[in-house]
């Protein structure tokens, strides 16, 4: 059978239906794997979204041949966000689940231009030691998952 010239899609994904050009988008970029547009609820001015034209779920569905791809085009959109909106620093990150914010279920990573003490996000690491104990039983359960793949 012959193979479809058109990207994987899921019928109701939205960013699927910005791939294929059915809804519109502020695209800054497009690659063979990758587009990147806009975030139109933006978290801060200049906030981008760097999508595979594929569609998978999240990072734990992507296939490692695209994520050379799209950690590429995620840098060089980054390195344009940082010359045209001058930040004083960016948050490159995505989520994996409801319980961890996804909202659109098509892999994406946000591009977030920081200002000094503009609160946009808040982190809680590096703000309290953890138990070492509890690390080295987290990290050998890690070794023997990693061991198992
Ligand atoms: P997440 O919560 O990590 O799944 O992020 C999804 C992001 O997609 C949110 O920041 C939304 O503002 C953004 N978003 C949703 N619909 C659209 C759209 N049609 N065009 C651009 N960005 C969108
Ligand atoms: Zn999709």
């Amino acid at each position: 059978m012959a193979k479809s010239p058109l990207p994987p899609r899921d019928a109701e994904c939205i960013f699927c239906k910005i791939v294929a050009g059915e809804l519109p988008c502020h695209k800054v970029h497009e690659d063979e794997h990758t587009i990147a547009f806009m975030d139109i609820f933006p978290a801060s001015p200049g906030h981008v979204l760097v999508i595979p034209k594929d569609h998978h779920p999240d990072l734990l569905a992507m296939p490692d041949d695209l994520l050379g791809p799209v950690m590429a085009a995620t840098r060089r959109v980054a390195l344009a966000v940082a010359k045209s909106q001058g930040p004083d620093g960016m948050n490159l990150f995505q989520a994996n689940g409801v319980a961890a914010g996804q909202t659109v279920f098509h892999f994406h990573m946000h591009i977030l231009p920081r200002r000094t003490g503009d609160g946009v996000l808040s982190t809680e690491h590096g703000k309290r030691a953890g138990d070492h104990a509890m690390l080295a039983r987290e990290a050998e359960a890690l070794r023997g998952a990693l061991a198992d793949m």
